[in-house]
């Protein structure tokens, strides 16, 4: 038997006096973990199927039982020894301590800087992608005596190891071969299930993948999906990879897809042109010659694991990354609606009603809030992208270098607005959107920058707020709540779309720097509302129904 010992005067850290092989040698107070774990609300995602045929309910439960091995890998990538904390968490007497582990995919903690709540080691730079002693130097000097592994060795789906006295890289296919067969398989039955061809055809070119190790054709068949079910299983993202940024980490989203909404998508593609032409700024600045409009598909969540289950809930992804496909058939992003409503519900209410004046709290609505955050995405594709300064061709990007993604964001979500009222004003949009898509944005405003400034989005969203406050646009009642002034908020939207786009038109670095030292700061009201919000949880814990045998 282990015995769990307290020392509570000892920092923070316990001490487990233990026997047997553990490799739980200290875990953080039973206290902290409990704290970390209130921070993130419980919910169950739940999506409607009654309209799916009775064979892709099959096949659904198919593709989670496939993206559960998807869990099982990413719990590998991450760390060498989580297959055996994750033994001893379950064997042992450590209840909250697992659920934490099973949140953070191991035993440090992503909402907080990666401390260590189980043994006092530092989250190792290059994940388990590379051996836990290589250095940056070791690999980069292999590389260069063995050029003819250079390509192997900084592969995406590769892990390095230690053979005899050197390095070697391993592919994925045969180091996760166990997890990959089992998903393959049942990608495959899927297949044979399902009566969408397209669904069909990528799960046997992704099962496919799994054995080449070669992801091309199956990212290409991706961008061809069209049925009711959308499904991303396999490795994606490099984030996980902090040595070099090489190695990608195995997730998976299974999704149905909302078609009306992400049909209404495909009509606004072909208004590029008309809401281009109704920006607040000279003709001269304006963009015509933008690429293709890339798709936009509404969907809610009915699964996901590895690496995007981790920490902080995935809204929105924009895949794939591979650049060949790109430019072949573009990139698809998907929106998870019910994952931005149930962070609206347990998040952004909570925080409306202890911000905003009570008379306007009621009007705070996730369909204006979703419809802000859809019209966001489709803002980046408007205003300047190349533009020509004293003759020479360069890009808003290039002008303002390190300004660039706040000034883009703040457009993206001004614009966001502007469009939204412009497509009510044309007679698309509801008319009583208009009553509810202000306030519901300040709202929004308040959990964007209640992690601070120093990321793109917050950044962004404090030049609104304070630009709209000078304006007299928003106002601040004397009990320090904020509220909306309905006859200067259009202008005001308006006048901060204009002075953006202008900056990006001229690709003016001087000018993005005055704005953002006068705007991009936090005021003692707003810091006063801030410090308000102490309880209210900063993300979602998702369970889905679907595991629980809940389909339907
Ligand atoms: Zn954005």
């Amino acid at each position: 038997m282990r015995k769990f010992l307290l020392l509570a005067a000892v920092t923070s850290l316990t001490l487990l006096l233990g026997c047997g092989r553990s490799v739980i040698m200290e875990t953080e107070s039973e206290q902290y973990v409990q704290s970390e774990l209130d921070k993130l609300a419980p919910v169950t995602l739940s999506v409607d199927m009654s309209s799916l045929s009775s064979q892709d309910s099959e096949v659904v439960k198919l593709l989670v039982e496939a993206a559960g091995q998807m869990d099982r890998i990413f719990l590998r990538q991450v760390y060498q020894k989580n297959i055996q904390i994750e033994k001893d968490l379950e064997k042992g007497n450590y209840e909250k301590y697992l659920e934490l582990f099973k949140v953070m995919f191991g035993p440090w903690n992503r909402l907080d800087e990666n401390h260590p709540f189980i043994n006092a080691e530092p989250k190792p730079n290059g994940a388990n992608f590379y051996p836990l002693d290589m250095s940056e130097a070791e690999f980069k000097e292999w590389v260069e005596a063995h050029p003819e592994e250079q390509q192997a060795f900084e592969s995406n789906f590769t892990v390095i190891r230690r053979q005899n006295d050197g390095l070697t890289a391993i592919p994925y296919s045969q180091c996760y071969k166990e997890e990959l067969d089992k998903a393959a398989d049942l990608m495959r039955r899927a297949a044979d299930l399902t009566r969408d061809e397209s669904l069909a055809v990528f799960l046997r070119s992704r099962a496919l993948s799994f054995e080449t190790n070669d992801y091309y054709q199956s990212d290409m068949d991706w961008m061809d999906l069209n049925g009711d079910i959308e499904i991303v299983i396999g490795p994606y993202e490099v984030y996980e990879d902090n040595l070099f940024g090489y190695k990608a980490a195995f997730e998976s989203f299974i999704c149905l897809v909302d078609h009306k909404e992400s049909d209404a998508f495909k009509e606004l593609g072909s208004r590029m042109n008309e809401l281009e032409q109704a920006l607040p700024i000279p003709n001269s600045y304006k963009n015509f010659n933008r690429g293709a409009f890339s798709p936009i598909k509404v969907v809610d969540e009915i699964f996901t694991a590895g690496d995007t289950k981790a920490g902080v809930q995935t809204l929105a992804f924009n895949l794939p990354n591979d650049e060949r496909v790109r430019e072949a058939k573009g990139s698809k992003k998907v929106m998870l609606r019910n994952v931005m409503h149930a962070k609206f519900d347990k998040i952004l209410l909570p925080i409306s009603e202890r911000v905003l004046r009570q008379d306007q709290v009621d009007r705070v609505s996730f369909d204006a809030y979703f419809r802000a955050i859809l019209m966001h995405e489709v803002s980046h594709g408007l205003g300047p992208g190349r533009i020509t300064i004293d003759g020479k061709e360069t890009t808003v990007n290039r002008e303002l270098k390190e300004l660039y993604s706040t000034i883009e964001e703040a457009k993206a979500d001004v614009l966001g607005i502007y469009t939204t009222q412009y497509l009510i004003d044309q007679g698309l949009l509801p008319r009583d959107l208009e009553r509810t898509l202000y306030i519901s944005n300040l709202g929004g405003m308040f959990r964007s920058i209640r992690f601070g400034l120093g990321e793109a989005h917050g950044g962004g969203v404090a030049i609104q707020l304070n630009y709209y406050m000078d304006k007299g646009a928003v106002g601040v009642d004397k009990d320090g709540r904020f509220f909306v002034n309905e006859r200067r908020i259009k202008d005001a939207v308006r006048d901060l779309a204009r002075e953006l786009l202008v900056i990006e038109a001229k690709g003016d670095y001087r000018e993005a720097k005055k704005l953002i030292d006068t705007f991009a700061v936090l005021r003692p009201p707003v810091q006063a509302a801030l410090s308000n919000l102490k309880g209210i949880p900063i993300d979602i814990h998702p369970s889905y129904a679907v595991e629980k045998g809940m389909i339907n």
